[in-house]
């Protein structure tokens, strides 16, 4: 049997067989079945996406003997030229190719002839974006009083460049870029039936590859069958594909978090060995990061991630290693380095430093934390009214941010923690409030980042064994945080372990009250004047250059 590769074998002959263009081809099959046919039809979208397949099958639909129908036989006369691609009655014209010109003058000769056999005469004319002014001319001449037997099929990945006299003119349809999910479980179905084995990572990291277009993510496949035969690893497709391995990233972010320098330069040198391009990894690298960013901060990453599961899994191995406000700050540092590749500076020397800068990146504090901090360190360490100079108690400065913090608006209602089945004992609201420090401190093992926000609850209320926490004027943003299902989790299992009971939990937050942290008001929504700000407040100017810190932000108190 000789061997055809698999974007012909699997060309979709029916409507129903085209990959993810539901919205359009549900469209064509009404308009057949009530026999509402147009003389043009205007198919947009990225390459690869079912664009001319689906105008062969319109045309063997109009042409079928059974036609025009939704679905057409494959089996008539019709039927068979159009797949042979011999039929006289559809003629393809790729616009972009030289002849272009001399078809469509070809085809103004011969558009008023009847079609030979079947019912229409169709025109498919692929790219139509590309032709001359002049074939444009031609072409407009016969769209503008096009004989009843004719139909038009025009296809282009640029609509805005087709004359709107032609778009005017025509039914439009816009083909979608095809979802990796898609387009991996389209080539799961065809490895299955061409028995080619292949894992699930292997699948998305052609699929991803592929960016959307089914032809060129079958040609992938092609290539991998040929290359790896009828085994195909992630591993492998890596390799012939010269694609930079994901947990090349994971290790890479892994060794910024722990702000292991020394281990990611070691990695930068066996990129750059490896002859790897270095734009190729930073974009990489501000993908992965755009993937913590949005599992930190997305109720259905699912749906936004095109990850195979165990990908999603490592991701959320990392969700936890840096806040999102770092995440941002780091993401700015990768583009920034993009831009800077371009400017001809050695790429290598350019990774390196910024590789530094993003091990050494300080957290992102907030200026009130930091005040709060001190606050609980001087209330231990200084006499009540001793006049610390920094933190008077009528000079109250206005909660600035040390560094940019977002945290985009989360609406996921508060998850009911998961309970296990141990023994409940009853706990009572001073017990939580004395243990409530401690609890604070026993958390920071397993997540210094939460603790650092609970430490900022006060307790409100415990009744029934749960616990209501209440965050004070600045807390919106606190609260927000905590009550992510994967933070309330965490929340629960620490309060079981350390309360040995279960306990629920749930935030409240106040604003009118400023709660026991007395130096926090409201900030003014007022531009920042850096200098000015550090000259007119003494307080501000020694914390900064007590923590060499940079004022890059000011954050409103109840953000
Ligand atoms: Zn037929």
């Amino acid at each position: 049997m000789s061997y055809q590769v698999l974007a012909r074998k699997y060309r979709p002959q029916q409507f129903d067989e085209v990959i993810a263009q539901e919205h359009v081809t549900r469209t064509l099959k009404n308009a057949l079945k009530s026999g509402r046919i147009s003389s043009g039809y205007l198919f947009t979208g990225p390459r690869g996406t079912g664009k001319t397949t689906t105008a062969r099958i319109l045309a063997k639909a109009l042409n079928c003997a059974e036609g025009p129908t939704a679905t057409p036989c494959d089996k008539c006369p019709s039927c068979k030229e159009i797949i042979a691609s011999s039929s006289l009655d559809v003629l393809e014209i790729d616009a972009a190719s030289n002849t272009g010109v001399d078809d469509i003058r070809t085809l103004r000769e011969n558009v008023r002839y009847l079609p030979t056999s079947g019912k229409k005469r169709i025109y498919i004319i692929d790219e139509v974006h590309r032709l001359s002014g002049s074939a444009f001319d031609a072409l407009l001449k016969t769209l503008e009083e096009p004989p009843p037997h004719v139909v038009f099929i025009f296809a282009t990945t640029e609509p805005h460049k087709v004359p709107e006299t032609i778009r005017s003119r025509t039914q439009r349809y816009d083909f979608h870029r095809v979802s990796v999910s898609d387009l991996s479980t389209h080539l799961k179905n065809i490895a299955d039936s061409e028995k080619i084995e292949i894992d699930e990572n292997a699948l998305f990291t052609i699929a991803r590859k592929a960016d959307g277009s089914v032809r060129d993510g079958m040609s992938l496949l092609d290539q991998m069958s040929a290359f790896a035969g009828e085994k195909i690893t992630v591993q492998s497709v890596i390799e012939a594909l010269g694609l930079i391995e994901r947990q090349f990233y994971f290790d890479y972010v892994a060794a910024i978090a722990a702000k292991d320098a020394s281990s990611a330069l070691d990695m930068v040198k066996k990129l750059v060995d490896s002859g790897i391009e270095i734009p190729e990894f930073c974009q990489g690298l501000a993908d992965h990061f755009r993937h913590l960013l949005i599992l930190q901060n997305s109720n259905n990453p699912e749906k936004l991630l095109e990850l195979s599961e165990s990908e999603m899994e490592s991701f959320r191995n990392q969700v936890d290693y840096f806040t999102s406000g770092d995440v941002l700050r780091m993401i700015r540092i990768i583009t920034d380095m993009t831009a800077d590749l371009k400017s001809g500076i050695d790429p290598r020397l350019l990774l390196e430093t910024n590789t530094l800068k993003l091990a050494t990146m300080e957290s992102t504090v907030l200026f009130e934390d930091i005040l709060a901090h001190l606050a609980d360190d001087e209330d231990i360490e200084e006499e009540p009214g001793s006049g610390s100079d920094l933190f008077g108690t009528t000079a109250a400065p206005k909660p600035t941010a040390v560094h940019p913090v977002s945290e985009p608006a989360m609406d996921a209602p508060p998850l009911e923690p998961t309970v296990g089945p141990s023994e409940v004992r009853a706990i009572n609201m001073p017990m939580v409030q004395t243990a409530w420090p401690e609890y604070v401190d026993h958390l920071k093992r397993s997540n210094p980042m939460l603790s650092a926000l609970l430490a900022m609850a006060e307790i409100k209320e415990v009744r029934d064994n749960i616990i209501t926490a209440v965050f004070f004027n600045a807390g919106g943003t606190s609260k927000q945080v905590v009550e992510k299902p994967h933070y309330m989790s965490i929340i629960s299992e620490s309060l079981r372990e350390y309360f040995k009971t279960n306990l629920k939990i749930k935030f409240e937050v106040d604003l009118n009250n400023k709660g026991k942290k007395e130096h926090k008001s409201p900030a003014q929504p007022e531009k920042i004047d850096t200098e000015k700000l550090l000259e007119e407040d003494d307080k501000l100017r020694n914390i900064v250059e007590r923590f060499e810190g940079e004022i890059v932000g000011r954050k409103k108190a109840d953000d």
